[in-house]
Order: structure tokens, then C-alpha cells, then sequence
């Protein structure tokens, strides 16, 4: 048998829209630009990557969750650097009037081209913030500027005391969160690689100075590991430290976790050591102290950050593309048969099974709508009777079940069912009073 990786994000974005995954934004109005909604079977997975991630780091005795306001004080971004640094150079064709980045585009770095028509007809290249303003209350004047969070992290910042008060965590300890995050990126695409409105996973672990560089590299382990546990292909991942002129300004060290999509190696995730920027900032542009009182040593000072941040939706796309696969098979004449798995981990797939009656008997569909409503207790699952058994768990198969459950004609006599498994397509018999428990430990 012949195995085909994903070839191309085209492959990925069909799919997406024809189960039900993921739509463009607003389609009927013909799309909105880089935004993305996710659907039925989108949704449940998306909660399924950030229930893992949320898990893996608050079930840590050391780390504590917590959800931010999207709207901040506005002296947030000017303390963190946003309102003055965070901005792209853009560079305007006056031919074709393409805009693009001037620190990332080949054509331009190399001979100062436009990327699209090839003019050397260029504006200059003018500094571009990335943060989308919004106005606070009725009075749209400069007075009443907000900023939709260009990241989660500072909302984890101005919390340091808050956390730290009311959990009584000891330095060193971390605060999670999982939220909106918004960016005007001037070249987005990618489907959900890069995209305006998206998810961010972020963690913030504060240590003692001297211990960070430690840390640091406890945390790029930790990390890959998470991937591993969840089932990537090692050899689509890798770790690629920046070079001094890379780190931004408020890095000590940074390396980013990288992916190979289909269109080549780019960042899934960053973890950084962003030193005691962010509350030396903080403290400065509040007047709070937000120095630390490490009691056993009775020694005050401003805690070290490091910090590890993904994106939902670029780990839901590498959780996509790693995961899906055609299995070739041909017969004697030549012809060939693709069956599309989208292998994902059974804790990141949306549907953990499927029950399929083998016909529309009510003898048959009775039992199966019965165990579908006891499983639904616990699990997503769906219920299938359209179609011949051969095409039901290919359905199952492309949106990445790993269980079917097939009700049979001898299900009343042995009060059995007759699970197959998606990747082996083994099949076992198991009895209706093991059901449940059989499932679990599959899902484990
Ligand atoms: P990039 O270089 O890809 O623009 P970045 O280095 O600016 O990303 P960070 O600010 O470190 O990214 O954000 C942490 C993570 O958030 C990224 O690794 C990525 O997974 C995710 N992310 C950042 N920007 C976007 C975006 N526009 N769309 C989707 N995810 C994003």
C-alpha cells in the first residue's frame, strides 16, 4: 500500500469546507479577508487542541489559568512597547498599487522589486502598526483610543501580583491563558496560518534571575514533548534558535518551534526569555512594585520571564496537515482506491465514534440510537444510517473517528457490537455491557 502525505493546503481547505470544519468568514457576502470560522466539526476539534494544551499546563502544581479582557488600559501598550515597536515596514508599488512588507519580501530584499509586477516603482518604506484601535464609550477622540490585544501575554503581566497573592505560589510559577488576539498583518494567507482575528496559547513562567537560562531550556523540552505526546511526526518538527539581530526587543534568548507545512518550515510556536522587561515596564509605567519577596531568602526582586506562545489555529492546522494521509490501494486492473484518514490523536479528533446501524430496520436503529444517547454522555459521537457500511466509515475515516460502532442483525442474540478501528481497521466484537470502558481506554 502506497502512503501519500498532504500535498498541498488546497487539499486541507477543500476538505475543511466539505466536512465542516473550517469556512470563510461572512461567505455569502463573498468572503472577509484572512478570517476564518470554524464549523461543526471545527469547533469541537478546536476545543479538543486547547483542552489539551490548558491541561498540560494548569494541571502543573505550578502554574495557574486566567482569562483576560481583550480591551486593556491603553498605557499597556505604550509600557510594553506596542504603540511605538510593533509595527512592519510597508512598502506601496505605484504601478500595481501591491502593498508588501519590506523586511520579508525576496524580490524586494534582493533587488528592490515589487513582488507582483516587478516595478522599481516603490514608495518608501513607512513603519505600519500591526494593532487594530478601537474608541471606549460615546466620544471618538484621542482620548478614548483602545487596542484589541495584538497578544495575550501582557494580560498575564499586569496580573503577576494578583496571581501570585491569591494562589500563594512560590517563585518560580507560571500563568496560562488562552484567548483572542488580534493583528493587522499585512501579508495574511495561509488559510488559518496567519490570519487577523486568531487564538493565542501563551505562558508566562516567572523565575528568579540567574535560574532563567535554566528555565529556559527546561521549557523547549517540555514543549516538545507535548508534541510528541500528542502524536506529530518528529521529523516535521524542529527547533531553530534566533540569531542575536533576530531577538525582539524585549528577548534575551528565543527559539522558535517550527512545522513543515506544505508551504515549508515556519513557526508554530515561540518560546522566549523575555528577561524582567515586561515588569520592569510595567512597574515603571504604573508606579506599582511588582517586585517578588522570596521569603526563605528574604531577598526582593523583579522576576525573569519565560515564555512559551502558540497560536490555536496555526497548532489546529499542524495538527491537520500532520495528521492526514491517502492510503493507495490498486486492484489487479490497475485502479486505484484512496481512503483519506486524517490520522489525528483520539484526544484531538472532534468525533470520538461513530454508531452505524448495518440497516434501517428498527430492530437495528433502536439499539444504536440507545448506545448513541449513553455515549453522548461522555463523548462526541454521531449517528449514521445513510449509506452503504463501506462509505460510513469513510466518512469517519476523512473527519479522523477512531471508533465505529457497527450494530448487526446479531446484536439482539449476543448483545455485541462490532468496533472498527480507524487506522488498523481491525475489528473487534465487544459486548454492549463493556462498551463504554472499551471506548476510554481507546481514547487514552
Ligand atoms: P510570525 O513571525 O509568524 O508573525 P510572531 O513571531 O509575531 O509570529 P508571536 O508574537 O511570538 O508570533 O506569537 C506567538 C504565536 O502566535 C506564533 O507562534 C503563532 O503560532 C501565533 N500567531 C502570531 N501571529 C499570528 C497570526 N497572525 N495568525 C495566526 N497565529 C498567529
Amino acid at each position: 500500500m502506497e502512503i501519500r502525505r498532504l500535498k498541498d493546503l488546497a487539499t486541507l481547505v477543500s476538505l475543511s469546507k466539505r466536512r465542516g470544519f473550517v469556512f470563510q468568514s461572512s461567505e455569502i457576502y463573498g468572503g472577509l479577508g484572512s478570517c476564518w470560522d470554524y464549523g461543526p466539526l471545527g469547533s469541537l476539534m478546536k476545543l479538543n487542541v486547547k483542552k489539551a494544551w490548558w491541561t498540560a499546563m494548569t494541571r502543573r502544581k505550578d502554574i495557574c489559568g486566567i482569562d483576560a479582557a481583550i480591551l486593556m488600559h491603553p498605557t499597556v501598550w505604550k509600557a510594553s512597547g506596542h504603540v511605538d515597536g510593533f509595527s512592519d515596514p510597508l512598502v506601496d508599488c505605484k504601478e500595481c498599487k501591491t502593498r508588501f512588507r519590506a523586511d520579508n519580501t525576496e524580490s524586494y530584499l534582493k533587488d528592490k522589486k515589487c513582488p507582483n509586477c516587478g516595478s522599481k516603482n516603490l514608495s518608501e518604506p513607512r513603519q505600519f502598526n500591526l494593532m487594530f484601535k478601537t474608541h471606549m464609550g460615546p466620544v471618538e477622540d484621542t482620548g478614548s483610543v483602545v487596542y484589541l490585544r495584538p497578544e495575550t501575554a501582557q494580560g498575564h503581566f499586569v496580573n503577576f501580583m494578583n496571581c501570585q497573592t491569591t494562589t500563594r505560589y512560590k517563585i518560580p510559577f507560571g500563568i496560562a491563558a488562552i484567548g483572542k488576539s488580534f493583528r493587522n498583518e499585512i501579508t495574511p494567507g495561509n488559510f488559518i496560518f496567519r490570519t487577523r482575528e486568531f487564538e493565542q496559547m501563551e505562558m508566562q513562567f516567572f523565575v528568579k534571575p540567574g535560574s532563567d537560562e535554566s528555565y529556559f531550556d527546561q521549557w523547549k523540552e517540555i514543549r516538545q514533548q507535548f508534541y510528541v505526546k500528542y502524536g506529530f511526526n518528529v521529523e516535521n518538527l524542529r527547533m531553530e534558535p534566533h540569531g542575536p539581530t533576530e531577538l525582539a526587543h524585549y528577548a534575551k534568548a528565543a527559539v522558535d518551534v517550527q512545522y513543515k507545512f506544505p508551504m515549508g518550515w515556519s513557526e508554530l510556536e515561540g518560546i522566549h526569555n523575555r528577561s524582567d522587561f515586561d515588569l520592569t515596564q510595567h512597574a515603571k509605567f504604573s508606579g506599582k512594585t511588582l517586585e517578588y519577596f522570596d521569603e526563605a531568602n528574604k531577598e526582593k526582586f523583579v522576576p525573569y520571564v519565560i515564555e512559551t506562545a502558540v497560536g490555536c489555529d496555526r497548532l489546529f492546522l499542524a495538527f491537520m496537515c500532520d495528521a492526514y494521509r491517502e492510503e493507495v490501494t490498486k486492484d489487479d486492473k490497475g485502479v486505484e482506491d484512496v481512503r483519506v484518514v486524517l490520522g489525528l490523536h483520539p484526544q484531538i479528533a472532534p468525533i470520538k465514534a461513530a454508531i452505524l446501524p448495518l440497516s434501517k430496520k428498527e430492530e437495528l436503529t433502536s439499539v444504536a440510537e440507545k448506545i448513541r444517547e449513553e455515549l453522548a454522555q461522555e463523548w462526541d459521537v454521531q449517528y449514521d444510517e445513510a449509506g452503504s457500511i463501506g462509505k460510513r466509515y469513510r466518512r469517519q475515516d476523512e473527519i479522523g473517528t477512531p471508533f465505529c460502532i457497527t450494530v448487526d442483525f446479531e446484536t439482539a442474540n449476543d448483545q455485541s457490537v462490532t468496533v472498527r478501528h480507524r487506522d488498523s481497521m481491525k475489528q473487534d466484537r465487544v459486548a454492549l455491557s463493556q462498551l463504554e470502558s472499551y471506548i476510554r481506554n481507546g481514547l487514552k
